[in-house]
């Protein structure tokens, strides 16, 4: 708890301590001014009832000096004292003798030490005794002493009831006025205070205080109103602060025309990219796009239309592409500078680059004039090139400075065999777009051997791509782009197609052999996938079990579930499935379990080092027992050599396929080898 909320400190306790004194005071004072008026009061009536007493006497007494009487003296003076407050009493002759006397002592009380300050212990009185015969002749005196002890107890017992009773007064009085405080003052108070507690520092205008209830038009109401007043206008100057903060940021980190990031802002923002890419491992592409003859556009169609361009492409720049939000700044008059995280590779870098110059080169209609422009973009690629983002920035803007002397409308990487490499990828990947159209792909089929039987019982379709200029081209290097851009999906059923009616015409030819074909992890995440093989199979008649389709286990990494759901069904329609490079991956028994597998293929980097390396072959070994104990056939792929032949025969592996029996062959030179196989197999097997 604060301080000002301890009881000790609050207003309605101080004030009540105050109240109680000052009541407690003021009653003790009127008291006691009463006690003191009382006691006078008290001592007259003490005087007094003593001057009667001797004026009841004095007849008497006078009789009893005169006649010279004792007897009428002591009756007299006995008379007195019955008085309980007569302690003395006598008569005498004017010359000093007694005529009668008594005397008793003082009565002891607690209280005298008190009352006999102010009453005193006793009081004495006297009068003379006078007779009128017929000239007044004084005959005695009468004098009697009256003990103050009587009086003084009745005063003293209304004096403490006087007291107390003023005190308990005041005391009622002043908690009643408290009550009163409270209910009026403090209570409401305290509820403006919760009002206030809860006022936001950061935004005063949205919580304001509350009049409390029945005090409307009361001062706390002119003062909850006032103090709503200042919060609403300190809300209204925080906002207008904020704001000017705000603008004053954007000024000094923003470009006032595009409202994109400067040069200072855009650092700030690659540094935190870098940072952030650093953790995740990912490449991050700087793009620096400048834009081609920006001048010409001002001079042929003014500054205004100028200006309005280069709104219109810093929109088209900072977009999300591929779902990542692209960081767009603009460093100076035409100077883009575009950041990409989250990449794999420069090549990725190299698609987002000719996205960028399709944007940025797509017209723009100013007036009712359609105006555009080109751009050249250097890039830079973290961490590859460089690891500061300044240093990466600046070779950015070098490399754009550098790819503006060779042309126009193009893009530019920093480290030039990697900008070689990418763009031979990029052409690559051109050509490879219109091959399929091009007629440039063909089939090679590489038999399948059952080692035991000596018999070819299959063959695995394997593409061939003739490039018009390169040349042969192998499947390592474009299948892979294939897959990145998505193309295996019609590259993929091209090769299905094609396979199955190679099966279906062998099959008519009295040549029953099943067909391998390769399928991509692209084409098996299609939804359509199983739709499409079943539907290839009828085109062509071709019974299921003479379809066998080969799955790498990155396939089904990614989603089991749903590779699981598909390849049964494809089992169900009697087609086989075989698991590629085998060895390779994360070789799970999970996932053999649950796929509906028939063959396992060892991947060939172990049969390369069979018998040569004792990694690769035990490998090989587990693989096979693998194989046997799941009941699934194991095939050996790129089997060279005899000696690896006979191994894995020993071993129990029976199937095999490798340029020890044939290398991939076009159809027509397939069929010869399959039955000068089997030819020179019979011969051996029935000599003579
Ligand atoms: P893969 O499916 O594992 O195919 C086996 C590869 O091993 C083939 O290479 C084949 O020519 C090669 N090979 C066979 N026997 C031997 C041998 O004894 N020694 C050596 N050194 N190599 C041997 P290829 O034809 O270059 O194909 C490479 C990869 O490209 C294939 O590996 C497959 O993953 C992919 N591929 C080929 N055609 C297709 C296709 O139509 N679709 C898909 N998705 N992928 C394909
Ligand atoms: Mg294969
Ligand atoms: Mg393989």
């Amino acid at each position: 708890m604060t301080e000002s909320f301890l009881v000790e400190n609050r207003l309605g306790y101080r004030i009540l301590r105050w109240v109680l004194l000052t009541a407690l005071v003021a009653g003790i004072m009127l008291s006691a001014m009463q006690v003191i008026f009382d006691a006078q009061r008290v001592s007259e009536e003490l005087n007094q009832n003593a001057r009667q007493t001797l004026a009841l006497v004095r007849d008497a007494a006078t009789q009893a000096v005169y006649s010279i009487d004792e007897d009428l003296a002591r009756q007299v003076v006995d008379g007195l004292f019955k008085q309980a407050a007569v302690r003395f009493a006598s008569i005498r002759h004017p010359d000093g003798t007694i005529l009668a006397e008594r005397t008793r002592p003082l009565e002891t009380a607690s209280y005298r030490s008190i009352t006999d300050v102010i009453f005193k212990p006793e009081r004495t009185y006297s009068v003379p005794l006078i007779k009128n015969d017929p000239q007044p002749v004084t005959y005695g005196t009468l004098e009697i002493r009256l003990d103050t002890v009587h009086t003084a107890r009745l005063w003293l017992e209304r004096a403490t009831l006087t007291l107390l009773s003023g005190i308990a007064r005041a005391l009622i009085l002043g908690l009643a006025l408290y009550l009163v405080y409270h209910w009026l003052l403090n209570r409401p108070l305290m509820r403006i205070i919760e009002s206030v507690a809860a006022v936001d520092p950061e935004n005063p205008g949205e919580h304001l205080l509350k009049t409390p209830e029945g005090h409307q038009g009361d001062e706390l109401d002119i003062w909850v109103k006032g103090t709503n007043n200042l919060l609403r206008s300190i809300a209204d100057s925080q906002k207008k602060q904020w704001a000017a903060e705000a603008r004053i940021t954007r000024l000094s980190r923003y470009d006032h025309l595009t409202g994109l990031p400067n040069r200072a802002m855009l650092l700030s923002l690659l540094t935190s990219a870098l940072d952030d890419s650093r953790r995740r491992e990912h490449v991050v592409a700087i793009y620096c796009c400048g834009l081609d003859d920006f001048k010409g556009i001002n001079d042929q169609y003014g500054y205004r239309a100028g200006d309005r361009l280069l709104q219109s492409i810093a929109d088209r720049l900072a977009i999300e592409h591929n779902d990542v939000a692209l960081v767009a700044a603009r460093l100076s008059g035409d100077q883009f500078v575009i950041v990409e995280q989250r990449l794999k590779d420069g090549y990725q870098a190299a698609a987002t680059a000719e996205w960028l110059l399709r944007e940025i080169s797509r017209a723009t209609l100013i007036g009712d004039r359609e105006v555009s422009t080109t751009a050249t973009i250097g890039i830079s690629l973290f961490p590859g090139d460089a690891h500061q983002a300044d240093k990466l920035l600046q070779q950015a803007e070098q490399t754009m400075t550098l790819a503006k002397a060779g042309g126009r409308n193009r893009f530019q990487f920093y480290v030039a065999s990697i900008d070689r490499e990418i763009r031979e990828r990029k052409q690559l990947e051109r050509d490879l777009s219109k091959a399929l159209s091009g007629n440039q792909f063909h089939l090679v089929y590489q038999p399948q051997i059952n080692l035991e039987m000596r018999r070819v019982i299959g063959a695995e379709a394997l593409i061939r791509w003739q490039h018009p200029e390169r040349g042969l081209i192998p499947p390592d290097q474009f299948i892979p782009l294939a897959e990145l851009n998505h193309s295996i999906i019609e590259i993929g059923n091209w090769v299905l197609d094609q396979a199955c009616q190679q099966a279906a015409a062998w099959c008519e030819k009295g040549m029953p052999i099943r067909i391998a074909v390769n399928l991509s992890a692209v084409q098996l995440r299609q939804d359509d996938i199983v739709e499409r093989v079943l539907e290839v199979l009828k085109r062509h008649s071709l019974p299921p079990n003479r379809l066998e389709l080969e799955v790498t286990e990155t396939s089904f990494m990614e989603s089991l579930d749903e590779a699981v759901d598909k390849l049964t069904k494809l089992r169900n329609e009697g087609i086989q499935i075989a698991v590629d490079d085998f060895g390779t991956g994360y070789s799970s028994l999970t996932y053999l379990k649950r796929l509906p597998v028939q063959h396992l293929k060892i991947d060939k980097q172990f049969i390369h080092d069979l018998l040569v390396n004792d990694d690769d072959t035990r490998i090989a070994n587990t693989i096979i027992d693998l194989g046997k104990s799941l009941n699934l056939d194991v095939v050996a792929e790129g089997v060279e050599t005899e000696e690896q032949e006979v191994y894995l025969r020993t071993r129990g592996c029976m199937l095999a396929q490798g340029y020890l029996f044939s290398k991939p062959l076009t159809p027509d030179v397939f069929e010869t080898f399959v039955s000068e196989f089997h030819r020179s197999f019979d011969k051996t097997e029935l000599p003579g």
